[in-house]
């Protein structure tokens, strides 16, 4: 087990927002090597069970004492305001190392950016911290069983009564929902308008009386989902985040801080690949050259991954619009994860049916549903990429 007790020093170099990306890279690679277990990079290799939870939240913690949990995140929350080239080396550096990132990964990357745009003083003040150091853990929801890749048809409802909403309706594929304190939760207050424009955005209490958490169960068998029912679940007007009826606009602010964070998926299929390739069957397998052809092309998939990923980097350091490259990247790598999972199982044979390659196997089905299924980041594509005519909507 890590040793909880942070370091008063165990900062180093004080995060001013003014560190150089090789000042932050050499930094962070000490701290890691002084502080990283084996321990701990394993247990975030799946979907934890209660003890690497546990071991998880106490990294987290260690993070977020030493300021890396977040370092894009501005100084005055706790991040390191680190520009795009800082985020870049800290995601190469995490990556190298195996290092776990602040298991809250869903309050500290999507919700937090949210939270700060959007929070009034006292929202800033009561979750920012918490957060970050994963004391509560966060989840989103937004998807329900009619309103997944068209999230503005959601129908859970809020209504206002007095000083507080009233909350009705389901979510669902709430990620980490059942170990959850919070959700920032999608909510319909307006159903007389345009559908996108009656959504608010609550944060929400999952300790909240009327709120039921239940744990969904995947082909992997673990358990990383919850529903979430809502009946009469009253809430005060303070959980309200942003403007009520703008809640599609706190939506479309996820990420805003983490711009590098598109690196994270290249990186993570080209030690995905390295480590297939140390594997001792992999050797024998390589001398047919259906499989040499399969690797390559994989390889060469991460390749174009990269470059797309520079490019979109050098635009936004440039300024400039990003067009498709998130979805273009999305796109490849939900492919490749499962092109790279298919091509491990023929190279081990036998050998992929215990342990990490066969969990990968079904593992990787959700990549290309999970944040945007393949065809609407194709559809996203043919109309920002290539400029095609808008899919037709029905009346
Ligand atoms: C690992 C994982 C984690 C997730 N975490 C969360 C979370 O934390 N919070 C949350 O709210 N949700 C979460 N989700 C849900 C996710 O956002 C939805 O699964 C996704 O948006 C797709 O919605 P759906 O499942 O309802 O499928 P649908 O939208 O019903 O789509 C069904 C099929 O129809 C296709 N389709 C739909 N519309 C079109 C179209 N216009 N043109 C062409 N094809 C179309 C889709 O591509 C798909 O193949 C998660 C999902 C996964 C897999």
């Amino acid at each position: 087990m890590i040793d909880t007790a942070p370091a008063p020093d165990e900062r180093g170099a004080p995060p001013d927002g003014t560190e150089s990306a090789s000042e932050l890279r050499s930094a962070l690679r000490a701290w890691l090597h002084d502080h990283l277990t084996p321990e701990v990079a394993r247990a975030a290799q799946r979907s934890p069970d209660e003890e690497e939870l546990e071991l998880l939240r106490e990294w987290n913690r260690r993070l977020a004492d030493a300021g890396w949990a977040a370092p894009a995140w501005p100084v005055e929350h706790g991040g390191r305001g680190a520009d795009i080239d800082g985020q870049l080396a800290y995601l190469e550096e995490m990556s190298g190392a195996s290092a776990p990132g602040p298991v809250n990964v869903i309050g500290v990357s999507n919700i937090a950016p949210a939270i700060m745009t959007y929070g009034t003083d006292e929202q800033k003040a009561r979750f920012l911290e918490p957060m970050l150091r994963g004391d509560e853990i966060w989840s989103q929801g937004m998807s329900e069983p009619d309103a997944g890749s068209d999230l503005a048809s959601l129908r859970a409802s809020a209504v206002l009564d007095g000083n507080e909403f009233v909350i009705n309706g389901q979510k669902t594929w709430n990620s980490m929902g059942h170990l959850a304190d919070w959700c920032q939760l999608y909510v319909r207050t307006d159903p007389a308008v345009a559908k996108h424009k009656g959504i608010s955005c609550l944060l929400v209490d999952l300790r909240t009386p009327g709120i039921e958490v239940r744990p969904l169960r995947t082909i992997t068998g673990e358990q990383p989902f919850a529903e979430l029912f809502f009946a009469d679940v009253r809430v005060p007007v303070t959980t309200l985040l942003g403007p009520l009826n703008e809640g599609w606009k706190v939506a479309m602010t996820t990420l805003s801080f983490e711009r590098a964070g598109v690196a994270r998926l290249h990186l993570g299929l080209s030690k995905k690949l390295a480590h297939l390739l140390a594997e001792p069957e992999s050797a024998r397998a390589l001398t047919d050259p259906r499989i040499r052809q399969r690797v390559a092309g994989i390889y060469a998939d991460i390749a174009c991954m990269r470059w797309m990923t520079n490019r979109s980097l050098e635009q936004m350091r440039h300024g400039q619009p990003t067009g498709a490259t998130g979805s273009m990247a999305k796109l490849s790598w939900g492919r490749t994860e499962q092109k790279l999972a298919d091509l491990a199982m023929d190279v081990l044979g036998e050998a992929s049916l215990l342990g990490s390659w066969s969990y990968n196997l079904v593992a990787a089905r959700q990549a290309t549903i999970a944040g945007g299924t393949t065809e609407i980041n194709l559809n996203i594509l043919g109309e920002m990429g290539l400029g095609l005519p808008r899919e037709p909507k029905p009346a």
